[in-house]
């Protein structure tokens, strides 16, 4: 103990002194080597100039519904993000391979849509291997993308299933509660009124109130000037913000890595809060 104490002190000693001798030229060497802080892997917005936004569709497909979704997002061009149940991906692999043949992104939603918060490692292990499964079966291709259902994930269980499936894992910033069936204009009107750049939006296409909203909802973010991607596009402008970081480079902040972890869990947590609430299925 009393040496790893020691040598953690050594090396503080070593960087503050090497803080104390480098030049105002190469006080930015500390903020680049910062990488101690983590890749970040969890997100419900991104921070971009252009006026970008992904919208996602949960818990399908279902036959009723995403057939006649795809038809309204092939009108318009427009690529969506599918965050898929395993157990309806079985069920309809035609709907999801064609999802994906008209150039929308497939993320894993788990194959039965548990609360993953109250599973044991196991189960939520076996969850998402066999959806990636059946769509690695119908698509030829893994997703990089989960969401946890409700967006109920404990950090920690964020932190093992990046590394073992290497997902990101993606909450939201927009929910119209469409799952709810506020009605089709209210859900339009959530949606128009609450979208900003960089935004994540959640709705389900299951729910066919939702499905009838997206004339008016992608034709009002349309005329906004949004313009729609995929959530891995949308992750790819993502641009952390580094003021804060070089404004703080004090050895103190470098010296507390885990410091840095905190900012997003915070929003993201908001997040789990808001969708404590049943998310339908
Ligand atoms: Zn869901």
């Amino acid at each position: 103990m009393t040496r790893i104490l020691l040598s953690m002190l050594a090396l503080a000693a070593l960087s503050a002194a090497g803080n104390a001798q480098s030049t105002p030229a190469t006080a930015n060497s500390p903020a680049s080597a910062a990488p101690p802080a983590p890749a970040k892997i969890s997100y419900s917005s991104v921070k971009t100039d252009g006026p970008c936004i992904a919208l996602t569709f949960d818990d399908g497909p279902s036959a009723a519904t995403t057939p006649r979704l795809l038809d309204m997002l092939a009108q318009r061009h427009i690529k969506v993000t599918f965050f898929v149940v395993g157990q309806m991906v079985e069920a309809h692999p035609e709907i999801l391979q064609r999802e994906a043949a008209e150039g929308h992104e497939i993320g894993n939603h788990t194959w039965d849509h548990p609360d993953l918060a109250k599973k044991p490692d196991d189960v939520v292990r076996s969850q998402l291997q066999r959806t990636q499964d059946i769509i690695v079966q119908t698509l030829g291709a893994a997703p990089k993308l989960m969401r946890p259902p409700y967006g109920a994930l404990a950090p920690k269980q964020r932190q093992w299933i990046n590394k073992e499936f290497g997902y990101k894992i993606i909450l939201w910033a927009v929910d119209p509660m469409d799952w709810k069936r506020p009605g089709s204009a209210v859900v339009a009107q959530r949606i128009l009124s609450q979208t900003r750049a960089g935004d994540i939006i959640l709705v389900h296409d299951i729910h066919p109130p939702t499905v009838d909203a997206m004339p008016a909802v992608l034709d009002g973010l349309l005329a906004k000037g949004f313009k729609f991607v995929t959530v891995s596009e949308l992750l790819a402008m993502d641009k952390p913000g580094k003021a804060k970081p070089a404004a703080d480079a004090s050895p103190a902040a470098a010296a507390t890595p885990a410091a840095a972890t905190p900012t997003e869990p915070g929003a993201a947590k908001k997040n789990d809060q808001k969708n404590d609430l049943p998310d339908s299925l």
